[in-house]
């Protein structure tokens, strides 16, 4: 019975962590480069006083290359709230992760180690590094996990599998949201490295919208959400979303964690 109870709150506990898989433990400090958490390069991206470019490294496994949908979807949504003058552009690149079965996050950060081409912070270029490796997540119910402070694994197998048998909404649109949903967190999305004056974290989900209109909604990244949702998901920032990046970019609204500040 004891027993039961411990699988039950350790299954409860993996539920809460979701998709922020790495933002709980302290593996980062130990690391000698300073890798933070998602949200940690928020002002990188909202400013251009140091970085004026910005370049997404997406690296995927043989076949896992991501919808042109998504990466378009992605660049245009960066575009929309960051400031790079100079202009956001994907760099997609075949990779052989040196990894079989399940991901944990902190394989994520080690194979997102081992295969960048160039540290986030590369002079007047800010690099965010997505993963489209084979295989899930170690909890199967994630679909996509941001574990750093410029690195996110989005899990394709995972999202064939939740998708719903009408196909609505479908894989390519999930794809599209889970991806857009996890560098909402790189973004800082919802309350991770800053307290909105709006009331739009949900209280059983941290980290997430209570707006199910908002691609930060509790349940995008989650294998669930095929039940949930059925046709249009959500694949943009809401309006509460938009208002807390514009305060962070002014000033008005103080950004915690920051390995970069303009
Ligand atoms: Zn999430």
């Amino acid at each position: 019975m004891q027993r039961v109870v411990l699988a039950l709150m350790l299954a409860s506990l993996m539920l809460l962590q979701g998709c922020l898989g790495g933002l709980r433990d302290g593996l980062a400090d130990a690391l000698p480069e300073q890798r933070g958490k998602p949200g940690g390069l928020t002002l990188a991206c909202l400013s251009s006083s140091q970085f004026t470019e910005m370049v997404i490294e997406i690296d995927h496994a043989p076949g896992y290359a991501p919808e042109a949908s998504t990466v378009q979807l992605l660049t245009e949504r960066l575009d929309d709230v960051c400031d790079k003058p100079d202009g956001i552009r994907a760099v997609i690149t075949e990779t052989e992760f040196n990894h079989s079965g399940a991901w944990s996050a902190e394989d994520v950060r080690d194979q997102a180690l081992a295969y960048r081409e160039a540290p986030p912070m590369d002079g007047a270029t800010l690099r965010w590094h997505l993963l489209f490796p084979a295989g899930g997540y170690d909890d199967d119910s994630v679909l996509g996990v941001a574990v750093n402070a410029a690195d996110v694994a989005v899990f394709r197998d995972s999202i064939d599998d939740a998708e719903n048998i009408l196909r609505r909404p479908s894989a390519e649109d999930i794809e599209n949201s889970v991806t857009l949903h996890e560098v909402g967190h790189l973004l800082g999305l919802v309350n991770l490295v800053y307290t909105s004056p709006r009331d739009h974290e949900d209280p059983d989900h941290p980290g997430h919208s209570s707006n199910e209109d908002s691609v930060m909604y509790w349940a995008v990244d989650s294998s669930s959400l095929g039940a949930i949702f059925s046709g249009e998901l959500p694949n943009d920032f809401d309006d509460d979303d938009r208002a807390d990046l514009e305060d962070l970019a002014s000033g008005d609204l103080e950004a915690r964690d920051q390995l970069w500040r303009p």
